[in-house]
């Protein structure tokens, strides 16, 4: 059986593990960092699922916060994570979005657009009136009005994660093509993993960044991580009458949400209650054909006639405690760092958790102070909210 000997070992090389690789090497050239992914093609891999989109409109501060930090990492990151003659183009497209206000959301809405202002954040309240004048398809009678966040947008999830994963490897940090099936402990401290290929990797640190299946893996260390996989479906479709122009990432009081996508297609999903738990990737295009279409073609009448073209399913790793990125070092078992947690908005935060992550494990002072999201709040059950912890 073979042992080596690493500085940091991350379990999971999506986007988190990519971005924590990245940083670590970027820090310190000389660390042993290594990387074990069982899945380079990342086929279900939430990173390369994703809908990719980047928003300030959260309604907490840190949160807000990391996005923008992200927006002032995608200026260059083209460039900055150039590895040899492969430049990742990320095509980050800032087309906006547009979130829907009702009555029962105003309160909440305002409270949020004060804040992201605060932040200078360029979002604004528009009217009814004003969004049909931009978006002549919708019919947003009925809402109250919306906020639209200009610097918001998307970009190539998979450029992205590529981006990160070459760059980390040019500085020095390797991939492994296997799978952790047990963390190894000595004492009180995360000593290194036993691999499916039987063999084992020694380490001083190590980070749990294995998406949806966090908790699986650190349950073999005994930490019990509030972490469920539950699958969200995305549907693409081709309507008969196309908007002129991009239609921003629109999202409505129910979470239905859709934006338009490269080759002139619509993308819509929608997250709802019955949404199983598990490692389901199949999708279905009877909840687009039942659900999600009426619903669509009432807000965008002429959505009515339409083809679907394809759908996916792909696993948001959901922190069942408050919906939040989980980051820092188990209270509990010295040396295992957690990047987990991220419940549908982990991509867009990829950039300040690898730093902060770094930061933390090389005893640095961090960028962002993220320290909200460390994971005694799980232990002592307090769940973050809008204006911190409850
Ligand atoms: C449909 C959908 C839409 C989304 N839209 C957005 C969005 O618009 N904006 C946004 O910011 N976020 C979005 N997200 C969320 C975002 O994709 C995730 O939060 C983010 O990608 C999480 O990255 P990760 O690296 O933690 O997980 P992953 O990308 O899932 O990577 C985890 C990796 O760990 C590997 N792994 C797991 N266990 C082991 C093991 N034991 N051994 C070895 N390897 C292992 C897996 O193979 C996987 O590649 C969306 C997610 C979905 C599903």
């Amino acid at each position: 059986m073979e042992h080596k000997r690493h500085d940091v070992v991350i379990i999971g090389g999506g986007i988190m593990g990519s971005a924590v690789a990245y940083c670590l090497m970027q820090f310190e050239s000389g660390l042993k960092v290594a990387v074990v992914e069982r899945d380079p093609s990342y086929t279900h891999a939430s990173s390369t699922l994703s809908l990719a989109n980047i928003r300030t409109q959260f309604s907490l501060k840190e949160n807000i916060l990391i996005s923008k930090y992200t927006l002032e990492v995608l200026k260059e990151f083209d460039d900055q994570m150039r590895a040899g003659d492969r430049i990742p183009k990320i095509f980050f497209r800032p087309e906006g979005n547009l979130f829907l206000v009702d009555e029962k959301g105003e309160g909440e809405a305002k409270i949020s657009l004060a804040l992201q202002r605060t932040l200078d954040c360029q979002v604004a309240w528009w009217t009814p009136a004003e969004i049909s004048k931009q978006y002549p398809l919708y019919r947003p009678a009925g809402h109250l009005g919306g906020t639209f966040g200009r610097m918001d947008g998307h970009l190539d999830a998979y450029a992205f994660l590529m981006g990160y994963r070459n760059k980390a490897k040019e500085l020095g940090a390797s991939f492994i093509h296997d799978e952790v099936i047990e963390i190894l402990t000595d004492k009180d401290r995360a000593c290194g993993v036993s691999l499916k290929s039987g063999k084992r990797l020694l380490c001083g640190y190590l980070v749990n960044c294995a998406g949806a299946w966090a908790a699986q893996i650190a349950g073999t260390a005994g930490v019990e991580l509030p972490v469920r996989p539950v699958k969200r479906q995305v549907f693409v479709l081709k309507p008969a009458v196309q908007p002129e122009g991009h239609l921003p990432l629109t999202v409505l009081p129910s979470g239905l949400y859709f934006r338009t996508d490269t080759g002139n297609v619509i993308l819509v999903g929608k997250s709802m209650p019955e949404d199983p738990v598990g490692f389901d990737f199949s999708w279905n295009d009877k909840r687009f054909t039942d659900t999600l279409w009426p619903e669509l073609a009432e807000f965008v009448p002429a959505f009515d006639t339409l083809k679907l073209l394809r759908g996916w399913a792909g696993l948001y790793a959901v922190n069942t405690l408050d919906g939040n990125a989980i980051l820092g070092e188990w209270p509990t078992l010295k040396g295992f760092f957690l990047a987990n947690g991220f419940s549908g908005h982990g991509l867009q935060q990829a950039p300040a958790v690898g730093r902060y992550i770094a930061e933390r494990i090389l005893e640095k002072p961090s960028t962002l102070d993220l320290s909200i999201f460390e994971p005694n709040r799980i232990l002592d059950k307090k769940p973050l909210s809008e204006t911190g912890l409850v």
